[in-house]
């Protein structure tokens, strides 16, 4: 379905908990969350009604995340269930990894035909700093798992932090050299509650073209992301700048939350309730959410936080 400014929205991001087995310093807060009752957050059931409804509207590419979508007890359930649902020809899923040694397999049966796992640094002291956890050797057994599960596609997404992982962007793209995956440079964005990281420490994405001269910029459908390639890699580049260039323009998004709350744009706080709703009356408020999607949001950065009024793990990214 179009949008009020001629955007085409065919892409759902179905965040299926806020809970994490990582506490991410730009993600979460270290204590966790505050967590909601039972009875507020979607059953399994009323994702699956609300990917009906989506779909109906045009929705066909969809994308489960979280918190960790791999906590999540009947994930295997849902995936298996939204990957039936007509009109979706595609569902991926974004995790930390940790859990992919057990679940790659079952996820791929299940119907998930792409993979991007989030992991910033190759260093495992790194990895428990920024993660606040020590689980850096399941996630990078995560990332092979992926491959040999036979996905599409697997995808190693990095948020780079000046100070923290700025030294290590050679080595990251390097992985796609080795292996058939792509990595993908996220700019660290300033979502305003749980984040402990200053903006100040966002690496603009000319930076990693700077540090890597021989990148050829290729044409292809990297969604929001900018693809290059290094010479014989097997896996493409991707720059995602959501800070530095704005995407507002090509954004064809929405995003459900856990406990039932449709999102128009990441970095608005306008929220459209269907925890609770009739098949009607949710199709009623995807169609409200696409419309009232807004032509773009303010600038980000140093002064300017997101305005999502949530953290990051409360919306799926
Ligand atoms: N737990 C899963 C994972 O980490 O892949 C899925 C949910 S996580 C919220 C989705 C993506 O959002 C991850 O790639 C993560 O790195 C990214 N993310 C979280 N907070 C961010 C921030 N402040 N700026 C940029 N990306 C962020
Ligand atoms: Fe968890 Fe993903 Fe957030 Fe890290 S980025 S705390 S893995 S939800």
């Amino acid at each position: 379905m179009e949008d009020t400014y001629g955007r085409r929205v065919d892409y759902l991001r179905l965040s299926v908990t806020e809970r994490c087995n990582l506490r991410c310093r730009y993600c979460m807060p270290e204590d966790g969350i505050c967590k909601k009752r039972r009875e507020e957050m979607l059953t399994e059931e009323e994702m699956v009604m609300a990917v009906k409804a989506a779909a109906s509207l045009g929705i066909s590419k969809l994308r489960i995340t979280g918190g960790e979508p791999l906590v999540k007890r009947n994930i295997l359930s849902i995936c298996d269930h939204v990957s039936k649902v007509e009109g979706i020809r595609e569902v991926c899923i974004t995790t930390n990894g940790i859990l992919l040694p057990r679940l790659a397999k079952p996820l791929r049966e299940a119907g998930v035909r792409r993979v991007n796992i989030s992991l910033d640094t190759l260093n495992p002291q790194k990895y428990f700093y920024i993660t606040r956890r020590d689980h850096f050797g399941s996630a990078l057994a995560g990332i092979q798992s992926a491959l040999d599960a036979g996905f599409e596609q697997v995808k190693i997404n990095s948020v780079l932090i000046r100070g923290f992982n700025d030294d290590e962007i050679q080595k990251l793209a390097e992985l796609t050299l080795r292996s058939p995956v792509d990595v993908r440079f996220i700019e660290l964005m300033p979502m305003n509650r749980g984040d402990e990281l200053e903006q100040r420490a966002m690496v603009k994405n000319e930076v990693v073209l700077d540090r890597l001269p021989q990148l050829r910029k290729i044409n292809g459908d990297g969604g929001v992301a900018q693809l290059y390639r290094l010479p014989g890699a097997k896996g493409n580049i991707g720059l995602i700048s959501p800070v530095s260039h704005q995407f507002c323009s090509q954004c064809s998004r929405i995003r459900l939350t856990a406990d039932g709350k449709i999102k128009p744009c990441l970095h608005s706080n306008a929220e459209y309730n269907i925890k609770g709703l009739k098949y009607e009356e949710v199709a009623a408020q995807f169609r409200n959410a696409i419309m009232g999607k807004p032509e773009g949001h303010g600038g980000l950065g140093v002064r300017c936080p997101s305005g999502a009024g949530r953290n990051m793990n409360e919306i799926g990214g």
